[in-house]
């Protein structure tokens, strides 16, 4: 893959007529060198999130060792790109053959599971295996939370004494895990989330291995700039180490948007203008789910040669993607220079959680070029000094 310079440079001198997947693994690898080093635990990555081989090989580079898989075909993936790494299958509802293959084909010792039928599931899939990492997901509130995690998975309180017993006698470890849900906005949401793992072990008396305290790291978006990611870990730190559990009980996390988010932005084109409503060619159906059906807004920039220093002059535009259905709307409000015009190309960035891996071919519009490029993404939670204020979101080719 030829590596261009800028997001910029792309447009220029590709022109290209299809969405550009621009992606940056120097990014994701600044993301994966900040958690494995400062995350006061294990960081697996939650490979839903973006599971792209090169993604995933650029994380096991930058030292993520274990990988939170959900489904056979994940398992496959990961194990076929690398091989070395330990995959944790952490959906709480599987199928009984996946279960199969995943421990007899792929050596996967590592489960979730929320009820009674799913650890007879395990057991059952298993033989009877006596070298099980058993997690019970808890069911925790997702109110911190951008997107919901909170109401298909998790045992109450109320019924984890039992679950937690029964799942004790069969594991090698034991294990309690939740997912606050995803872009958590506040620490707190993993300090509540603890205290409800708190009073799960003390109601149910077991000894606990693990603590897992999933994904909901959160990325930076425009209207949703988060604390910095070391308040959240001191945060839990703090939480874990005040647990009744043996000295020797492990921490671990499951980011999925905070390693990718910064990997991959997209550069799409301007192919028609109605008023301040854009019709680029990429949408909905495509990598921009999140900004159609949950109104995401993300970061964006006009690419043009030549300089608009006119800061008065942004505006609030809403995209149309380029299938025919109405639903293929972004609502934004993203901000561009007011002469934004067809043919004109924009980057719309922080794409690389949930955006790519959403892609669908829906009505012939699902190709896209990728392209690496060296420049920083349009933000970060990872920048090692202070971000150079912008003066306008015009980007300027430097000759
Ligand atoms: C989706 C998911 C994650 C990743 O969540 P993010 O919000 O992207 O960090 C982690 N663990 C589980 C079990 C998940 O379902």
């Amino acid at each position: 893959m030829y590596k261009h310079h800028s997001a910029l440079g792309v447009a220029l001198s590709l022109n290209p007529a299809a969405p550009v997947t621009l992606i940056r693994p120097q990014a994701a690898a600044r993301a994966a060198r900040y958690f494995s080093q400062k995350f006061p635990g294990r960081s697996l990555y939650a490979v839903k999130a973006n599971p792209s081989p090169e993604l995933l090989r650029t994380l096991w580079s930058a030292g993520i060792t274990h990988y939170d898989v959900a489904s056979i075909a994940e398992v496959r993936l990961v194990a076929r790109t690398l091989p070395r790494a330990t995959l944790c299958f952490m959906h709480p509802v599987k199928a009984e053959e996946a279960i199969r293959e995943a421990y007899f084909t792929h050596g996967v010792k590592t489960f979730s599971l929320d009820t009674m039928e799913e650890l007879e599931k395990i057991v059952r899939a298993t033989k009877g295996a006596t070298d099980l990492e058993l997690c019970v997901r808890l069911r925790v509130s997702s109110e911190h939370s951008k997107l919901s995690l909170a109401s298909k998975f998790g045992v109450e309180l109320s019924d984890a004494k039992e679950l937690l017993q029964a799942t004790r006698q069969v594991a090698d470890a034991l294990g309690v895990c939740f997912h606050v849900g995803s872009q958590a906005m506040t620490p707190q949401a993993y300090t509540q989330a603890v205290e409800r793992v708190r009073a799960a072990i003390v109601d149910a008396s077991v000894t606990v291995d693990i603590v897992d305290v999933g994904g909901g790291f959160p990325s930076t978006y425009p209207g949703m700039e988060p604390p910095p990611l070391e308040a959240y870990f001191h945060a839990i730190y703090r939480a874990f180490e005040s647990l009744p559990i043996s000295y020797s009980a492990e921490l671990w996390c499951e980011p999925g948007r905070a390693l990718s988010a910064e990997y991959s932005s997209l550069l799409v084109r301007v192919e028609r203008r109605r008023g301040n409503e854009l019709y680029i060619n990429d949408g909905a159906y495509g990598a921009l789910f999140d900004a159609a059906h949950l109104g995401w807004r993300f970061p964006v920039q006009l690419l043009r040669a030549e300089a608009n220093d006119d800061e008065a002059g942004m505006e609030a535009f809403s995209f149309y993607g380029p299938t025919c259905d109405d639903m293929d709307h972004m609502a934004g409000p993203f901000m561009l220079p007011c002469d934004v015009k067809v043919g004109d190309y924009i980057e719309i960035g922080i794409l690389g959680a949930y955006g790519c891996a959403m892609r669908t071919d829906f009505n012939g519009f699902g190709s896209e070029g990728i392209c690496e490029v060296a420049d920083e993404p349009m933000a970060s939670l990872y920048r090692e000094e202070a971000p150079l204020p912008r003066k306008s979101n015009v980007v300027q080719l430097s000759r």
